[in-house]
């Protein structure tokens, strides 16, 4: 079961989740022949705590030291009220010396970074990390102290990841046999293990983070090296919904995806699910299912292999904004073998990973989401290329079999988004998405276009 940040936000939501892990328990009790153990609990930080600990990095190097002080004051005063939660003083005390123990540790980090005047990325992992490895004590004790009892494992020590700060991969085989160290003995006596989701560490022990809205992923990954009969994604909505709430008015929840979908969904923008997070679930065929921890009863959205057919053609669109289109220019390009891999090498060189790509007989297009290197990308391409860039751009994917099966519908859907200019389009040869490119501007009216036509009336009924 992981918990998203709003779901671990303050008392009552961590009020919330102890029942539903108690009710989770006694389900599974009930169960004739069910495993009794469990669940695992991977908790995110408490809401908007790792962009303040990562907006703190940048305060402290750019010589902002009291700002950076006060905003260290802010989360201390918030984590030490959150743990109220934990009834029992004995299991509290134990909590707060170690919550005043790493913020201390924190004001002397910023106190260092203000004097290198530069945060590396080891630097901002080891402020970021902190986050899940509080709220992962407290609700540990809390927990503990609502009498489920539970174990704090700390994710450095479980989940074993490459040096790639910021952006850690796990390594499986490593973090299995870590798992089964530290989570699994837990669970063999009747205990509940709570881990801190989006955290890990290499093998010498250097923390890192698997990159923003992690958690997700970190379940999947202790859910399929642990085993688990299912992987619960609990959040503030009630599923995978038909488009972006955010932009969308009254989208509705899919009930039903199938792990194909749901990974093309998050990696084109759904946030409610990290885009690596179907990939440990696929591994172990484990269903994945995304719960709302404000409205239990909701039934929320099932992720599996196969789905049964949807009643209507579409299934969602997903959103990606901030994105930026570098257009590749070279005449010499035409008829000439290896160009493609000369100039994504440069790609590659830079460390910068590239979305949606369109061809043209002298252009290439391609989106980006990370623009920060692309001076040395385009200054590489310089030899053999010109080079112009968008930036404010963002990528719409829709993604339903009907596509598949009806060779009209791509033709409905992209007549639907009417007068809004597209820059780049491309349909995958499964032929189950429709990617294009948009100004980040025209993202309301396109998105409400193609919701309205496609995705709102139906399941209304
Ligand atoms: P958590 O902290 O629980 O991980 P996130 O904020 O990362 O939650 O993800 C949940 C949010 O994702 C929702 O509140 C919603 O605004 C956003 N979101 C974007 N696209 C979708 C979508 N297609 N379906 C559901 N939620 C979406
Ligand atoms: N707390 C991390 C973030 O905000 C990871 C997560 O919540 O999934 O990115
Ligand atoms: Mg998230």
């Amino acid at each position: 079961m992981k918990f998203g940040g709003t779901s671990v936000a303050d008392q009552p939501a961590i009020e919330r989740l102890i029942a539903l892990v108690r009710a989770e328990r006694q389900a599974e009790a009930q169960k004739e022949g069910g495993d009794a153990r469990g669940p695992v609990v991977v908790v995110s930080a408490l809401s908007g705590v790792t962009d303040r600990l990562l907006g703190l990095a940048a305060l402290a190097a750019s010589g902002d030291v009291e700002g950076a002080r006060a905003s260290l004051q802010d989360l201390r005063a918030r984590h030490v009220k959150v743990s109220e939660v934990i009834r029992d003083a004995a299991l509290r005390e134990p909590v707060l010396d170690s919550l005043n123990r790493a913020f201390d540790e924190l004001e002397r980090v910023v106190s260092a970074l203000a004097v290198l005047q530069e945060v590396s990325g080891r630097w901002m992992d080891a402020l970021a990390a902190t986050g899940e490895i509080l709220s992962s004590q407290i609700v540990a004790a809390a927990l503990t102290s609502h009498k489920l009892l539970a174990t704090y494992v700390d994710a450095r020590k479980a989940v074993v990841t490459d040096a790639e700060h910021m952006a850690a991969a796990p390594l499986f085989e490593e973090t299995t046999a870590a798992l089964m160290a530290h989570a699994d003995p837990p669970l063999a006596v009747g205990r509940i293990p709570v881990l801190g989701g989006f955290v890990g560490a290499t093998a010498g022990g250097i923390t890192t983070t698997l990159g923003r809205g992690g958690s997700d992923y970190s379940a999947a990954i202790v859910g399929a090296c642990l085993g688990a009969a299912e992987i619960q994604i609990w959040t503030d909505v009630d599923g995978m919904l038909t488009a972006d709430p955010r932009i969308v008015k009254n989208p509705q929840v899919v009930p039903h995806l199938s792990f194909a979908e749901a990974s093309e969904l998050a990696y084109f923008g759904a946030k409610v699910l990290h885009p690596s997070t179907i990939q440990p679930a696929v591994s172990r065929n484990i269903p994945v299912r995304i719960l709302n921890s404000h409205r239990a009863q909701a039934r929320g959205t099932l992720i599996t292999g196969e789905r049964p057919k949807a009643d209507r053609p579409l299934t969602a669109v997903a959103s990606k904004k901030g994105v930026t289109v570098v257009n590749i220019t070279s005449t010499r390009m035409l008829m000439a073998h290896g160009f493609l891999r000369r100039l994504f090498e440069v790609f590659e060189r830079f460390k910068t990973s590239v979305d949606v790509v369109t061809t043209s007989e002298v252009t290439v297009s391609v989106t980006i989401d990370d623009a920060r290197r692309l001076p040395a990308i385009v200054e590489g391409l310089s030899g053999f290329a010109q080079v112009d860039r968008e930036d404010h751009m963002a990528i719409v994917c829709v993604v339903g079999d009907g596509l598949h099966e009806d060779a009209a519908l791509a033709a409905q859907v992209l007549a639907s988004v009417g007068d809004v200019p597209m820059r780049m389009l491309s349909q995958a040869a499964s032929r189950r998405n429709i990617t294009f490119v948009i100004r980040e501007s025209d993202l309301p009216t396109a998105l409400g276009r193609i919701h309205d036509k496609f995705l709102a009336a139906v399941s209304a009924a």
